[in-house]
């Protein structure tokens, strides 16, 4: 059954320039079907968008899991909130994968598709069929569908399915490797889109009323998938300036979103969310960014936010101090030593390298895989104010390199920057689960980040010990060989096809 409005919709199609499979020449987050689509002049609108709202730099493309993993593990994060997926099936098993492995314990809905339906636009009917299916509103608030690779580069325009079945809201959004660099940004995505969709209803009307909505004063609404004891850590260090945290967004349900967009001011604390900052802005709110690490970072980010909260003068400088001795305190208690070498593909990396530094670490350099954002220009200035260097949509390539020429006392960093660190004999923590699993804002970040890193730091010799332990074991496509019946190396899929070109060109140059 349709519903009148897929009734009146065509089985469209939009002209855009195809892909073969997910993994092309440049891999399944190529730069080059990224320019194809935008020098073809054809790009949809939502992918116009997203080579505007995430622009490529230095770091042009994921050199970690599947960008749609962050758009997908918010949506999973939801309550009474169904999460669909169209793409190739390798790519949505690997997603479902990541997903349940972080326990998600949500079905993911799937819409497959093959060269006919794709060409023929008998995929959007086929997401459509499947969106009405499970358009239940015993059961559901929203059903977000998600285009990723190939449907968003053939053009399946989602922008045309109904925006409501049974009153159940439809969100539709494309987050293709080629288009959206990091998971953190796909973040942003689905946080904006459905913001988008809140700040819609609520101009147009009533609506729900949130659950403990804040009325007794000026609310803050924190942008940035937090750890959950942060936002208690910075509703503490707001109530002097008679405020308080409203909600967080990322949203665990769909009225936290009206409670958001009732906030008096929003706070980039992760400066990525471009789309979401947008949506405040679109809302009227206020938006400060930074985040209060640090005792500097804790008084310059409450004198913004009682600027913007209109505290007044004597009333912030009150809660400046109060928040700063508290957090000096705890950072005299937990002093670091040494030279650290922090990147990361979270967003918040310049936040935890301000706190290392105000710890009494040496930091000499900073990579994110993010791109420069007006939120993070506060720390951007202050960490370069005090030596480190500081680079945006960070390679693995320049990240492994700049802890190559610190020779740190530890690394913290992705998997591959730790084992590359590791392999060369120096420390090193995994950021995302040993670092951004943790406070670190105000007095609880201050006294909770040292431990761990002295503990780390003090694990050198260990090191040392385990290298020395392995010495001679082989490495690369040696490894377990030791120097005696060592295979020959096999070439890479990418070397084998440089290799073709190369071949190719040279065939080619001869004939000419
Ligand atoms: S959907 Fe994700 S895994 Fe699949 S090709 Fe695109 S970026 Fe790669």
């Amino acid at each position: 059954m349709t519903s009148p409005e897929s009734a009146a919709t065509p089985s469209p199609r939009r002209s855009l320039p195809t892909v073969s499979s997910g993994q092309g020449a440049a891999g399944c987050h190529g730069r080059g079907n990224r320019e194809a689509a935008a020098a073809s002049g054809e790009t949809s609108e939502a992918v116009q968008e997203l080579l505007r709202d995430y622009p490529l730099g230095p770091h042009d493309q994921p050199q970690g899991m599947c960008p749609a993993f962050g758009s997908l593990r918010v949506g999973l994060r939801m309550r009474r909130t169904a999460t669909i997926l169209s793409g190739s099936a390798c790519c949505v098993y690997g997603l479902t994968f990541t997903s349940h492995f972080y326990g998600a314990r949500r079905t993911v809905g799937y819409v497959p598709f093959n060269s006919e339906s794709l060409v023929t636009g008998a995929l959007f009917e086929d997401i459509r069929e499947a969106i009405e299916k499970l358009a239940d509103p015993q059961h559901y608030d929203a059903i977000v569908m998600t285009n990723l690779c190939i449907p968003t580069a053939s053009g399946v325009p989602l922008d045309l399915l109904p925006k409501e079945i049974n009153g159940v809201r439809i969100i539709g959004i494309d987050v293709p490797g080629f288009g959206v660099p990091t998971h953190a940004e796909a973040k942003d995505v689905l946080t904006g889109a459905v913001l988008r969709y809140a700040r819609r209803e609520a101009e147009a009307g009533p609506v729900a009323r949130p659950k403990d909505l804040v009325q007794d004063g000026p609310t803050v609404a924190l942008i940035g998938e937090l750890f959950p004891a942060d936002p208690m850590g910075i509703d503490a260090l707001l109530r002097p300036l008679g405020a308080r945290v409203g909600t967080t967004v990322p949203p665990r349900e769909w009225r936290e979103l009206y409670r958001a967009l009732d906030a008096d001011v929003a706070a980039a604390v992760h400066p990525f969310y471009v789309r979401a900052v947008g949506e405040f802005h679109a809302a009227g709110r206020t938006v400060v960014g930074s985040g209060p690490v640090g005792a500097e970072g804790t008084a310059a980010w409450l004198e913004s936010m009682g600027e913007a909260l209109g505290a007044g003068a004597s009333r912030t400088g009150e809660a400046v101090d109060r928040a700063t001795a508290a957090t000096r305190a705890a950072l005299e208690h937990q002093g670091i030593r040494g030279r650290i070498v922090v990147s990361g593909y979270e967003g918040s990396e310049l936040l935890v390298a301000r706190l290392l530094v105000e710890a009494g670490a040496e930091v000499p350099y900073v990579g994110t895989a993010l791109p420069r954002s007006p939120w993070s220009d506060p720390d951007r200035e202050w960490l370069e104010s005090r030596g480190a260097r500081v680079q945006y949509r960070a390679s693995l390539e320049q990240d492994v390199e700049a802890a190559r020429e610190a020779d740190p006392d530890l690394v913290l960093g992705t998997t591959p920057a730790v084992q590359a660190a590791k392999e060369g004999g120096t420390p090193a923590l995994y950021f995302t689960n040993l670092i951004s699993a943790r406070p670190i804002f105000g007095p609880a970040g201050a006294g909770g980040i040292a431990e761990v890193i002295r503990g780390a730091i003090g694990g050198r010799e260990r090191l040392a010990r385990m290298r020395s332990f392995f010495d001679g074991v082989g490495t690369g496509h040696a490894t377990g060989y030791g120097h005696v019946g060592v295979p020959e190396r096999r070439l890479t899929a990418s070397e084998r096809h440089a290799r073709a070109r190369a071949d190719r060109s040279g065939k080619a140059g001869e004939a000419a």
